[in-house]
C-alpha cells in the first residue's frame, strides 16, 4: 500500500510517541488511585487542574484562538507557558486547528467532528493520530510574529517535562502520579469533552451550521466552555456564558484580571445576539455529507450562520 503524505516515518514516530505518552499518563493515574491520596495531594491535583484549565479556556481558546480580549505581551507569554504544561501541544498549533474547527464545523473536513467520525475520534483519536500534527502558519499570522510563542510551540514538550520533573522531585512517585498524571488526565478529558460531548449532548439555543450544544455540567468542568452552542454562534468573545445564569468561571477570572489592568477590551456578544438567543427555537442540525458547512434555515429571522474568521488583535 502506498504511503500517504501524512504517513511518513517522522509522523509515525510522532503518533507512537503520542500513544505512549497518553498510555503512560493514564497508567500513572491508575497507580495513583491504587496508592491512595493525602489531602495535600488532592489539593495540589485540584490546583494544577484549575490553573491549567484556565490557561486552556481563558488562554489557548478565548485569547489565542479568538482574541476575545487584550493583554500585555508578558501575560500573553505566561498564558502560553502554563497552557503548554497542560500537555495539549503548543499555542500556535492549538489555535490553528481550532480556527479550522470553527470554519469547517461538523463537515467532513472538520478535524474532530463526532457527527462525521464518531465519538472517540472527536474525543481523543484526532489528537493521537498523525493526520493533524502539522498546522498552517497562515491560520495564525497574528500569533506567528511573536518569536517566543513560536519557540514555545516548537518545544512544547519542555514545559511538560519541567512540571513533571518538579512534581516528582518534590513528592516522588506520589507527586508524579497524583500531582501530574491525575490532574493532567482529568484536564485533558475535560477539555476533550468540548470537541466530543459538546457537539452531541445538551441544548441548542442558537441556530448554527453545526451540531454544537450548551451543557451546564460541561460548563462547570471546563470553567465555562460548555456553553458551546453560544460560542459557535458568536465566537470572538471573552465570555461564553452569555446570560447571567450561565456560569462561566473563566470569564469571571478574565473580568477580575481587568480590574487590576492585566486584561482589557473584553469583547462581549452584542444585544442582537442576546435577543436572538432569548427567542430559542433554533432549526435542527442537518448532517452534512459534503465538505461545505450546512446553512441551516433560520428559525426567526434571516441572517448568516457561517462563522467569521477571528480578527487579529495585537498584544502590547
Ligand atoms: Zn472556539
Ligand atoms: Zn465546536
Amino acid at each position: 500500500m502506498d504511503a500517504t503524505p501524512a504517513d511518513t516515518r517522522h509522523n509515525r514516530w510522532e503518533r507512537n510517541f503520542n500513544i505512549a505518552g497518553m498510555a503512560a499518563m493514564h497508567f500513572g493515574a491508575v497507580i495513583a488511585l491504587w496508592m491512595g491520596a493525602r489531602p495535600i495531594d488532592l489539593a495540589i491535583c485540584f490546583g494544577l487542574y484549575f490553573i491549567r484549565m484556565f490557561a486552556i479556556t481563558g488562554g489557548y481558546h478565548r485569547y489565542f484562538s479568538h482574541r476575545g480580549y487584550k493583554t500585555s505581551r508578558a501575560f500573553q507569554f505566561l498564558l502560553a507557558l502554563i497552557g503548554t504544561t497542560a500537555t495539549q501541544k503548543g499555542p500556535l498549533w492549538w489555535a490553528a486547528v481550532h480556527r479550522r474547527h470553527h470554519r469547517e464545523s461538523d463537515t467532513v473536513r472538520d478535524v474532530h467532528s463526532p457527527v462525521q467520525r464518531g465519538f472517540w475520534w472527536s474525543h481523543m483519536g484526532w489528537i493521537i493520530a498523525n493526520e493533524h500534527e502539522e498546522y498552517d502558519p497562515s491560520e495564525v499570522k497574528d500569533l506567528y510574529k511573536y518569536p517566543e510563542l513560536r519557540w514555545l510551540d516548537r518545544y512544547h514538550v519542555i514545559p511538560v517535562l519541567v512540571l513533571l520533573g518538579t512534581c516528582t522531585a518534590v513528592a516522588g512517585l506520589r507527586g508524579l502520579c497524583w500531582w501530574y498524571c491525575v490532574s493532567t488526565v482529568l484536564l485533558m478529558h475535560g477539555t476533550f469533552t468540548i470537541n466530543s460531548l459538546s457537539h452531541v449532548w445538551g441544548h441548542r439555543r442558537f441556530n448554527t451550521s453545526d451540531d454544537s450544544r450548551n451543557n451546564p455540567i460541561l460548563a462547570l468542568v471546563t470553567l465555562g466552555e460548555g456553553w458551546h452552542n453560544n460560542h459557535h454562534r458568536y465566537m470572538q468573545t471573552a465570555n461564553q456564558g452569555f446570560y447571567w445564569w450561565q456560569v462561566d468561571i473563566a470569564y469571571y477570572i478574565i473580568k477580575a484580571l481587568s480590574f487590576v489592568g492585566i486584561t482589557r477590551e473584553l469583547r462581549l456578544p452584542p444585544q442582537r445576539i442576546l435577543d436572538e438567543g432569548r427567542l430559542g427555537n433554533p432549526a435542527p442540525f442537518v448532517k452534512v455529507e459534503g465538505d461545505k458547512p450546512a446553512v441551516a434555515k433560520p428559525a426567526r429571522e434571516p441572517r448568516s450562520v457561517l462563522p467569521t474568521i477571528p480578527q487579529p488583535a495585537d498584544a502590547e
